[in-house]
């Protein structure tokens, strides 16, 4: 596909990439550009010996290295495997052993001489290799690693040093190695966010990711004019798929705009680059929303975008039509396991099912909502969501436990999340099974209290969760994070409750913060919360 691309819109710029030094000047590249790149890079692992089916692993924050070896694996059939940026030393080892990768593509993550000493500590004996010779009890597959740092750092193989051995493969080499694919083959693992606890190896196809990014970009109307700023990080589908496979599947062009998430650099890439759409969790757009230069970019040449990953406060959602001209947002529903949009809603959608909804079921998916037995509930009662289609993983990588507890055997995937879908066929997301508070017997969705806290104008941001209590089982804990210049008091909060919603969802404790525990991806990890609170509240 990619190269078909190519051939159809050669000229158009395919990827842009922005520095977080604002005098930089950012790096362009158009489709055969960007082919000639994704090329030479597949040749070069195809030199060093890299095979279908053996793993890459790639542990980098966004940048142009990271988007070419993403096509350049997928071109030779190799798997490749994202490994979260902000990992550290025992999560890499985890990912990288988990999967049995045989070359990591790694960056200079942290900035600092941190990074080597974790890799020669992670590789015994890394430093006295040659690469491609290396031999480590503890990751017996690994063969070597490619490092992005310009400096050369003893052991590893320089990003730009691996070209030199391009020559030694011909191009029939590469076509061959390509004529060896399957749609079905395994491409890519991906690690769950790590929102309820350890990450699982998603096991993802050509077939499940490409269609989801082709879909996902189809019911924005995306075409080869589209600009699409992406400041979610690609080691998540969310960048990966919905992102680059969005673009490269219409001819847009991928922007980066830095290799981490800052609301400034978002707000200046979308105005000098005359993005027309932009991705981000609903934490991003709270913290572009509120940057105090807001209003001094021009938005104007945003149409479209997608706020996903988590629930999206209808305020918030308000706010980026009106004030970011993104009158045809979009609301995604998805999790890695399913490639991972399952749910979307359109332009063509009213705005209340915008803001009330995850949209409807993806071309060519299924999705329904059971109750605890395994049986259809009726429409408008809440159950469990399940996923079923082109779109569901293969297997969580060497966990045959985990994805026989989550696939059934029609190929359900079971989601984990409670929903309701309405007679139209348009789901609400209520919450995670997990992050239900059950207290005296009444189910609480802490949703429910969030949109409600959201219309205090003293409140900018807040996370709802439970805490154990000797007497209802479960407490209800707000965690608020204030509105800039203001300091709302406990009672202010509670009295604004008081008679608005039931008395038995009136949180008894409140706390203000400045952050929530999060992942990389800017997702907040709620039972860190709920661990935190119940620490506190010993
Ligand atoms: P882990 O499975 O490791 O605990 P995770 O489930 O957060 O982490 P992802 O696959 O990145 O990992 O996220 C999928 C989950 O994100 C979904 O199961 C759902 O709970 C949540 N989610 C995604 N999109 C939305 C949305 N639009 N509204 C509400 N929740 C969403
Ligand atoms: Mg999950």
């Amino acid at each position: 596909l990619f190269d078909t691309i190519v051939a159809r819109y050669p000229d158009n710029e395919a990827l842009v990439v922005r520095h977080q030094q604002r005098d930089q000047k950012p790096l362009r590249y158009t489709y055969r550009q960007l082919q000639q790149e994704v090329n030479r890079c597949a040749r070069a692992l195809l030199a060093l010996g890299v095979k279908k089916g053996q793993r890459v692993g790639i542990w980098s924050p966004n940048c142009a290295e990271w988007c070419i070896t993403q096509f350049a694996t997928a071109k030779i059939g190799a798997i490749l495997v994202n490994v979260n940026p902000s990992y550290r030393l025992h999560e890499l080892e985890y990912a990288m052993t988990q999967s049995g990768c045989s070359w990591l593509v790694s960056a200079d993550v942290f900035k600092s001489s941190n990074y080597t000493e974790m890799l020669y500590q992670l590789v015994p004996g890394l430093a006295e290799s040659q690469p491609g010779q290396l031999q480590c009890e503890l990751l017996p597959e690994l063969r070597g690693i490619i490092t992005l740092s310009q400096e050369t750092k003893a052991g590893m193989l320089r990003w730009q040093d691996m070209f030199s051995h391009t020559d030694s493969v011909s191009d029939e080499a590469l076509s061959r190695a390509q004529a060896e694919l399957n749609f079905d083959d395994p491409i890519n693992i991906q690690y769950t966010s790590g929102t309820t606890g350890f990450p699982k190896g998603a096991t993802l196809s050509h077939h499940n990711i490409l269609n989801n990014g082709f879909f996902v970009a189809e019911s924005m109307g995306f075409t080869a004019e589209d600009r699409l700023v992406i400041p979610v990080p690609l080691y998540h589908c969310f960048g990966m798929v919905m992102g680059n496979l969005g673009c490269v599947t219409h001819g847009a062009t991928m922007i980066y705009s830095g290799d981490g998430f800052d609301p400034l650099a978002v707000l200046q890439t979308v105005a000098e680059e005359k993005a027309t759409a932009l991705y981000g969790v609903p934490t991003m757009f709270i913290a572009e929303l509120n940057h105090p230069e807001f209003d001094q970019f021009d938005l104007s040449t945003l149409r479209t975008g997608i706020m996903a990953g988590s629930p999206c406060p209808i305020e918030v959602m308000k706010k980026v039509i009106e004030r970011m001209h993104m009158a045809g947002v979009q609301i995604a529903y998805g999790m890695t396991e399913t490639s991972p949009v399952s749910l979307q809603t359109g332009s063509h959608d009213p705005l209340e099912k915008r803001v009330g909804s995850v949209g409807r079921t993806q071309p060519h998916l299924e999705n329904k909502i059971i109750g605890p037995d395994g049986s259809l509930m009726p429409r408008g009662e809440i159950g469990e969501l399940c996923t079923r289609g082109y779109s569901v993983m293969l297997k969580y990588w060497n966990n045959p436990k985990a994805t026989e507890d989550s696939i059934d055997q029609a190929g359900w995937m079971h989601t984990g999340d409670l929903a309701v879908m309405d007679e139209e066929g348009y789901v609400r997301i209520v919450g995670r099974s997990k992050d239900m508070i059950i207290r005296g017997g009444e189910n609480v969705y802490p949703r429910e209290i969030e949109e409600f806290l959201y219309t205090h104008p003293d409140v900018a941001d807040v996370q709802v969760t439970g805490v154990p209590d000797e007497k209802y089982g479960e407490e209800i804990i707000a965690w608020i994070k204030p509105a800039p210049g203001h300091s709302p008091s406990e009672d202010d909060i509670k009295g604004f409750c008081q008679g608005k919603i039931a008395h038995f969802k009136i949180p008894r404790y409140i706390k203000f913060v400045d952050t929530f525990p999060m992942t990389v991806t800017g997702k907040i990890q709620k039972f860190r919360m709920r661990e935190i609170s119940t620490e506190e509240l010993g």
